[in-house]
């Protein structure tokens, strides 16, 4: 992976999802890092790492389109490698051949297997990173790390959590599912989560990423946001400065992204987007489209500011739990399929009478449940005075 302000990052135009589009697109974006034989050589294990955070219709803007990774496939095939595909779907849901059969299914990846591999192959391997900062061993997916070669295929998202989900939450998945809610459990502030990513992002060393901006997620991501047309997919070798870029196209600020706001100030990322070498058939401006940011960071501003005074910190943080957005159950939504309750990293989710139930007490606001949930049956809401403050803001924003 190259890091640092040297990583180029490429940007092409794709409209649409149509198979021969997406392939001219993926070639045209991996052009100026040399095409796809710069990172595959003959004969070479190729891993793809699509998102596929749950079993949802390719046009859900959830997951990866099935005719990108289709499209990279190809092209690894073409420069002799064997490609295969793998992920582990979101926190709580098992990582066993059973499950990946049913999400690849729900995803529409099945037909895929003319051009590359499916993985049920659920072997787990524990891999130390003395050089971790905030963690030195981890749980991986075995395939991922016997792998020569790893091609990190995320989708452009928000994320209730991260704010950004692309290039380097993507990573994410190959922690196994069953494990991710302790990765939460463990890591319950956004900084730590953040630099738990920053780890495993440098340890998984993905060669190169070519993400699906083609239709991303805007609003309440990485699951239940609505769709958003970027028409592009970006490639490059570096997948926090292809973070950055795609800050930078959907008008959302790097610096509330807490993985990449630590590694600017660790001097792995660029602090601008003028900085990366970018290859774009325009300029940034003329490819931005605005996407809208989760409600969990639409945080009232002054008390944003005020988490910044040092003497007003403790208080802010006791006021945390009475400003934040907090899950709730729709009782009209929950079908009690139990899903959120695996997910829970802190087990704060119970069944009464077959519907979910959440202890506000124990809830850390990590989102997991909202993410996973299929039937929608978790919302997002503020807290009555996260809603006073709002209402405050709003008024003195019309004024202003
Ligand atoms: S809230 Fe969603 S995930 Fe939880 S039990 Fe209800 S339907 Fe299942
Ligand atoms: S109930 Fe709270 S702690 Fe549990 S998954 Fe949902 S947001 Fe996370």
């Amino acid at each position: 992976m190259q890091r640092g302000s040297n990583g180029v990052v490429s940007l092409a135009r794709c409209g649409s999802y149509a198979v021969d589009e997406v392939k001219r697109a993926v070639r045209a974006a991996l052009e100026p890092l040399g095409g796809m034989g710069s990172f595959v050589k003959p004969n070479q294990r190729v891993a793809l790492k699509p998102n596929l955070l749950r079993g949802a219709d390719a046009s859900s803007a959830v997951i990866t389109h099935p005719s990108v990774v289709d499209a990279v496939a190809r092209l690894v095939v073409e420069a002799g490698g064997s490609p295969f595909i793998i992920d582990s779907p979101g926190a709580g849901i098992p990582y066993a051949p059973w499950s990946l059969r049913r999400l690849y299914q729900r995803c529409g990846y099945i037909p895929l297997e003319h051009s590359a591999a499916l993985n049920y192959d659920c072997r787990i391997t524990t891999v130390p990173f003395a050089d971790g900062r905030v963690l030195k061993r981890f749980d991986l997916l075995s395939p991922v790390l016997d792998a020569d070669v790893v091609i990190n295929l995320p989708k452009v998202k928000s994320h209730g959590f991260t704010y950004l989900s692309c290039a380097v939450k993507n990573l994410f998945g190959v922690v196994p599912g069953l494990d991710k809610p302790s990765y939460h459990g463990r890591f319950k502030d956004r900084e730590r989560f953040g630099g738990m990513l920053i780890d495993l992002c440098l340890l998984l060393a993905p060669a190169l990423t070519i993400c699906d901006g083609i239709v991303g997620m805007e609003g309440d991501g990485p699951s239940w946001g609505g769709k958003k047309e970027l028409g592009l997919l970006a490639a490059s070798a570096d997948p926090f400065h292809l973070d950055l870029v795609i800050c930078s196209l959907i008008d959302f600020d790097p610096m509330r992204v807490p993985y990449l706001k630590q590694a600017v100030h660790e001097g792995i990322c660029a602090a601008d987007v003028s900085a990366v070498a970018l290859k774009a058939p325009e300029t940034l401006d003329s490819l931005r489209v605005p996407f809208s940011a989760p409600a969990t960071f639409d945080a009232p501003g002054v008390i944003d500011r005020l988490r910044h005074a040092f003497l007003l910190r403790l208080v802010c943080h006791a006021c945390g739990r009475l400003l934040s957005i907090t899950p709730r159950v729709d009782t009209a939504g929950c079908r009690g399929c139990g899903v959120c309750v695996d997910a829970c990293p802190n087990r704060a989710i119970s069944m009464v009478s077959g519907r979910a139930r959440i202890n506000r007490h124990r809830c850390i606001r990590c989102y997991c449940c909202h993410e996973l949930c299929p039937y929608g049956g978790i919302v997002l809401s503020p807290s009555r005075t996260g809603k006073i403050l709002r209402a405050l803001r709003r008024a003195a924003l019309r004024r202003g």
